[in-house]
């Protein structure tokens, strides 16, 4: 792609844009000078879809109108309300709808999820995660390992960056999967790294450790909403998501779970199990007996807070509005391949971006480090938060900025990047 470092160039990406209209289906947050803000942080919390309120106010009014019975009445019973969900999630991470479910939160999923193919022997029971893993996939883990009875500084394995690098090598994996293998009972890594933005080839991923007998699953927190994805296909285990960050589904909503179709019969699988995962023909006959679905919806343990799914369904209907994941991933390959080629052109050596270049090992977010002029990076990063640019800031010296497709523009990053760059002058 070949771009322009000018404003009028950004707008005339804007006008030629079929996905520029989605901004005003977003509730877009005002600056202290009444301007819209420069909002680049939907990788940690999405914007507000125009419809959620509405959906949200159906769900109380039914519940003002009919109390219990709103679980059966309306055009959305709550009885069967996360199904309403499943064929928005199966498109996005490349599913059928039965492997698909909206459920609790995704650290909850992730250990309910270990449950079942966290199976640690003797030999093999060793999981493998990357080094700098989010904090709680990292706790998640070292727990697990320890509730079976196992020292995680023997079976947590950890594959990290070569001495001075930030990114992760394929071939490094590689060959530690390979290497290690027959001891790992589990791989469990991002399809989207949240600190540098790196995007893992989870296809390779599932093939490599299925080669060697370990079972494969993915934390898709900063993947779910940002990059295509095809789980089915691939043959991943499981995989876990949340709502609230690229599916704009509101703080702490009820997070996304995967389970591959060829579990679903598997009577020997460990389970914690509910009565939202019993068969739905004899759940209310509220016998001791637990005959799990053959879905995904098996590992559901209670009934789904409404509330909830109902603002991801609203959220899911955007998306489906917009075209679906292949056209905000095509947009998005634009607009952060923009961002980047004016932060290029603008700043050249004065920051220094994280994340890979390739298109295939990129989403929507870049992670950038500042370190020039003397200037600590915090101290930019509160510069360009006061200047009207929202995008957040990770520990230990990474400012994250993310236009996604769905409500940022060209001209956005144009003026991000003009920010940063006036805020990068020495005081
Ligand atoms: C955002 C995020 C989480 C958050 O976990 P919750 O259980 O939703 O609080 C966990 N892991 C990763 C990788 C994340 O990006």
């Amino acid at each position: 792609m070949t771009f322009e470092n000018s404003l009028a160039y950004a707008k005339k990406m804007d006008t030629n844009d079929p996905l520029a209209p989605m901004r005003e289906q977003f509730h877009i947050p005002k600056h202290s000078n009444g301007e819209d803000e420069i909002y680049l942080c939907g990788n940690s919390l999405g914007l507000q879809p125009s419809r959620t309120q509405e959906y949200l106010n159906y769900e109380l009014s039914q519940w003002q109108k009919l109390g219990v019975k709103g679980h059966f009445s309306g055009d959305f019973p709550w009885m069967p309300y996360h199904e309403f969900l499943s064929e928005g999630f199966a498109d996005l991470v490349g599913a059928k709808t039965s492997e698909v479910v909206a459920m609790n939160s995704l650290t909850a999923n992730l250990h309910f999820m270990m449950v079942s193919f966290y199976r640690p022997t003797a030999t093999r029971h060793k999981i493998l995660i990357e080094d700098h893993a989010f904090p709680s996939d990292h706790y998640a883990v070292e727990s697990q390992i320890r509730y079976h009875g196992f020292n995680p500084d023997e079976s947590m394995l950890l594959i990290k960056p070569r001495e001075g690098e930030e990114l992760i090598r394929d071939e490094d994996l590689m060959a530690l999967i390979e290497e290690e293998g027959d001891s790992i009972a589990l791989i469990m890594l991002p399809g989207v790294q949240y600190y540098t933005g790196q995007v893992f080839d989870m296809e390779a991923i599932t093939k490599a450790g299925h080669n060697k007998g370990c079972k494969v699953g993915f934390d898709l927190a900063h993947a779910a909403g940002n990059i295509t994805m095809s789980l089915h296909q691939w043959n991943v285990d499981f995989a876990c998501w949340c709502t609230y960050k690229y599916l704009n589904s509101g703080p702490g909503s009820v997070a996304g779970c995967f389970v591959h179709e060829r579990h679903h019969s598997d009577k020997s699988l460990n389970r914690f199990a509910g009565w939202w995962g019993h068969d739905k023909e004899t759940r209310f006959k509220m016998a001791n007996h637990f005959i799990p679905m053959e879905s995904a919806e098996a590992w559901q343990v209670s009934n789904p807070p409404i509330l909830s799914l109902a603002a991801i369904r609203a959220s899911l209907d955007t998306v489906k509005q917009a075209g679906g994941i292949k056209a905000l991933r095509e947009k998005s390959l634009q607009l952060t391949g923009f961002l980047r080629f004016l932060l290029e052109q603008e700043l050249g050596e004065d920051i220094n971006i994280l994340t890979p270049t390739e298109d295939k090992a990129h989403g929507s977010q870049l992670s950038l480090t500042v370190d020039t002029h003397g200037i600590d990076g915090k101290v930019v990063f509160e510069r360009i938060e006061a200047a009207g640019v929202t995008g957040d800031w990770r520990y230990p010296n990474v400012i994250r900025v993310a236009p996604v497709p769905l409500y940022n523009s060209f001209e956005d990053c144009y003026r991000f990047v003009q920010i940063l760059k006036q805020s990068l002058q020495p005081e």
